[in-house]
């Protein structure tokens, strides 16, 4: 693809780098620049002992630019949720059907790390403490501020890609432009990183290979295995109210909260409130904006055309797939950009707004669902389905994070699957007592194959 235009990406995170790789593999010129300093050169505390669930979407876009052997060193496979009950009663519910449906922790840092030293290898130059200010699309120019020295630098570009996240800089300035649509919805609930230290052998201090769920009603805490042995913890509150961060003021609150809803956790965390204070709270938001790209000038990608909140364990993955789509159809056009911005926006849309209404969805299943003996026996249910009727009934979980379909397939599958699952489940407590005739005229009546991506 011989196009000698300089394509400038702002935002070396996750999907900045996937995408850089890819076009430069395709041939073309482009620089990633990003507002932190190098983190394999500076300790950055905040978000970095997250972790992230890396599905199926995620893992055939690293597959696709050939990272991910580097990757596949520095996951580990979950194979479902351990539920940790008020009395320390554990409940394991795998995700999928058999051990081939795993869902992967990964470090944030690890990941971005990765994903900057394989850019970097194919001769991308990341461009690190600049911050982009704002953009000129009719200019074609970003400007950029040195976040060390306060240097300021105008960089003309021919495109402009916005991968720079939730907040994204880039897409501050579509808000000039005449008919681009944008809305925005916080959460009320914030969310604090908080640490699992290994065992004195250096191993993991509770099940390795599951993701560890406090559900609490309206609240919950989570926990993803790190490689080093600790566990990546979560915690997510209220901002307000019962329960929440604002009154958690001291370590005799912390201490108290926590030895009241999470008492095995609390056990396993020697430096909580230490921990506790080191961090910020952080909070959560669900995008929405349209159109995603300007003529051949600008496109939005990842988090910055649409940041979801992160109870799917998909806005990386999502962010990946974009990299994908858009690709298949950069093979497809060349670098048409005003067409392959069009169709790559018909594409997306429909499907990243099905997932960001499916991520608030699954928030009220984790925090308070998962916890329910009817909630796990209708997964089993489902399951069971999944395992008589293969390719045609597969439950919503899977089609989001082990297969391919469109977000919006899922959904709109999804919300028939339930209804199905209902009728089924509700005069039952057994599985044993499934009306499989029901089920058989259910399923075929309702649900045609699933073709996947
Ligand atoms: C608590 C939490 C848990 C999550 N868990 C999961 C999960 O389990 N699975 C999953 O798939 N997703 C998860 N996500 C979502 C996932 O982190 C994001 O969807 C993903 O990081 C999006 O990638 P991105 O490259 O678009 O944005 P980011 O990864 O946010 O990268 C944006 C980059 O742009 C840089 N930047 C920002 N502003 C500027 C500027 N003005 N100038 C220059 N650079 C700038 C940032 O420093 C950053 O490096 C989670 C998110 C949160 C908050």
């Amino acid at each position: 693809m011989a196009s000698k235009e300089k394509i400038t990406i702002v935002g070396s995170g996750l999907a900045g780098p996937l995408l850089a790789i890819s076009l430069k593999k395709r041939g073309l010129d482009v620089e990633l620049y990003e507002r932190r300093p190098d983190m394999r050169k500076v300790h950055i505390s905040a978000g970095r002992s997250i972790n992230l669930a890396l599905s199926t979407r995620g893992i055939y876009a690293l597959r696709e630019i050939g990272v991910w052997p580097q990757i596949e060193k520095i996951i580990i496979p979950m194979r479902g949720r351990m539920m940790h009950a008020l009395n320390g009663a554990l409940t394991f519910q795998p995700y999928g059907k058999d051990e081939t449906e795993v869902i992967n922790s990964v470090s944030r840092a690890d990941l971005n790390i990765a994903l900057m030293d394989a850019a970097e290898a194919q001769g991308i130059t990341i461009h690190f403490n600049q911050r982009c200010t704002h953009f000129d699309l009719r200019e074609r120019a970003v400007y950029f501020r040195d976040e060390e020295t306060d240097e300021r630098k105008t960089v003309n570009s021919e495109l402009v890609i916005g991968a720079d996240g939730a907040v994204s800089a880039v897409r501050r300035d579509f808000l000039k432009l005449q008919r681009f649509n944008f809305s925005q919805q916080y959460l009320d609930y914030g969310y604090k990183e908080l640490t699992i230290p290994p065992n004195s052998d250096g191993k993991h201090a509770m099940e390795t290979h599951a993701l560890h769920i406090w559900p609490r009603g309206s609240f919950m805490l989570i926990a993803l295995p790190n490689i080093d042995g600790t566990f990546g913890c979560i915690l997510f509150l209220p901002f307000e109210g019962k329960n929440s961060f604002q009154l958690l003021q001291n370590n005799s609150d912390i201490v108290k909260f926590f030895e009241e809803n999470f008492p095995d956790a609390m056990a396993l965390m020697p430096r909580l409130a230490e921990n506790f204070f080191a961090n910020p709270v952080g909070a959560m938001v669900t995008v929405k904006c349209s159109p995603w790209s300007h003529g051949s000038r600008a496109l939005l990608l990842g988090d910055a055309a649409h940041a979801i909140v992160p109870f799917f364990g998909q806005g990386l993955n999502c962010s990946f797939e974009d990299c994908t789509v858009l690709l298949g159809l950069l093979d497809r056009y060349g670098p048409n950009w005003p067409v392959v911005f069009r169709e790559f926006g018909a594409a997306r849309k429909v499907n990243t707004d099905a997932i960001a209404d499916m991520a608030i969805e699954n928030f009220v299943e984790m925090r308070d669902k998962v916890g329910d003996s009817r909630f796990l026996f209708k997964k089993k249910v489902e399951l069971a389905l999944e395992a008589k009727f293969p390719g045609l009934f597969v439950p919503k979980y899977a089609m989001v994070t082990f297969h391919r379909v469109p977000y919006s397939v899922a959904e709109s599958r999804g919300r028939i699957q339930d209804r199905i699952l209902s009728e089924l489940c509700d005069p039952i407590a057994k599985i044993e007592d499934l009306d499989w005739q029901r089920a058989d005229e259910l399923v075929h009546r309702n649900l045609t194959p699933l073709e996947d991506a």
